[in-house]
């Protein structure tokens, strides 16, 4: 089995169902005791927020880059990044070592494929939404892309760095989610990605008509699969 070597920590507390899949996941594999072999490099989510939010990537990308020739050094055969946004500075981290990237979209567009989805709405931070680095990814997959309106957006936003990532989960948020959800669906998305590692968290398929795509689940169960692998 490969040893895992997970960047996490943005926040811990996505950073938690990431360890439980990866060690199910092994365990539903290869049964009894059986679990995955992990070395989670988890960072101050503080420092790396207020790097986003000043737009310097290129800190960000460094610390991203020194998680990865960590974990490296300490013997992990592949790299898994716990957050999507933090897939802005993949190269970052495929330039620092000569390890391989799991990218957390491709696990996901390998979901959609399997469910025949064309046209998916996507949900995550603003960065994720707005910029091109996860939805240039997807489209050039074939999905074609959906984002929420931009007051949508912004409550996305807000309710995942002010309430998910510090652990808050409040009946007013999912009602939001579920309204920017049945929205997006209404505007012709087939299914909605959960494109930030917290929003399962709040949100479960209940909470909507259309299939969710959870990247959490989908990139640990990948993730699992990998290590397993020949
Ligand atoms: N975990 C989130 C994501 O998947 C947001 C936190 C972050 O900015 O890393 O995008």
């Amino acid at each position: 089995m490969k040893t895992i070597g997970m960047i996490g920590g943005m926040s811990w507390e996505s950073t938690l169902p990431y360890y439980r899949l990866v060690n199910e996941t092994v365990r539903d594999t290869l049964g009894g005791l059986h679990s995955a072999r992990v070395l989670l490099h988890s960072v101050d989510f503080h420092q790396i927020e207020a790097l986003q939010h000043a737009g310097d990537w290129d800190a960000a990308g460094e610390a991203m880059a020194e998680a990865a020739r960590a974990l490296h050094a300490g013997g992990a055969d592949f790299i898994v990044l716990c957050t999507n946004t933090m897939h802005k500075v993949a190269d970052a981290i495929t330039g620092a070592t000569p390890l391989p990237l799991l990218h957390i979209a491709d696990a996901t567009a390998d979901a959609l494929a399997a469910a025949g989805i064309a046209r998916v709405g996507l949900l995550g931070t603003r960065f994720t939404m707005e910029q091109d680095f996860y939805r240039a990814r997807l489209q050039a997959r074939g999905f074609e892309v959906l984002v929420p309106e931009e007051e949508d957006r912004g409550q996305v936003h807000r309710i995942i760095y002010d309430e998910l990532c510090q652990g808050v989960i409040r009946d007013d948020a999912r009602a939001t989610y579920r309204q920017v959800m049945a929205r997006l669906a209404a505007a012709g998305a087939q299914g909605i990605i959960l494109g930030c590692t917290e929003i399962s968290l709040l949100v479960d398929q209940t909470d909507a008509d259309v299939p969710l795509f959870d990247t959490t689940t989908l990139h640990a169960r990948a993730a699992a699969l990998h290590a397993l692998a020949a």
